[in-house]
């Protein structure tokens, strides 16, 4: 049989898969263990990166620079103080 037909068994759904469309995982035995595709998608930690990071930081207004920006921490990148920060979005009669 060629290897390429190989079947192994998802750790995850106990589904039998491709090996090719299975990834190998961590096991604490000497066995090794498979997970399919769509186990491995599922049981991702949320993304790494932009979305994860965005929802993390906040809209801040700076009213001594007149300056908006996003950021996690609440401190003006341009001034480095925070007296005259603002959260969010800023009102239009501010900006007059
Ligand atoms: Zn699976
Ligand atoms: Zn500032």
């Amino acid at each position: 049989m060629p290897v390429l037909r190989l079947k192994v068994k998802c750790v995850s759904c106990q589904r039998e898969v491709a090996k090719l469309e299975s990834r190998q995982v961590p096991s604490m035995t000497k066995d090794p263990r498979y997970q399919c595709f769509l186990c491995f998608k599922r049981h991702q930690p949320i993304q790494w990166g932009l979305g994860d990071e965005e929802k993390k930081k906040q809209a801040w207004y700076c009213a001594r620079c007149n300056y908006h920006f996003k950021a996690k921490k609440e401190k003006c990148p341009y001034c480095g103080k925070s007296d005259l920060l603002s959260a969010g979005k800023v009102a239009v009669r501010d900006l007059l």
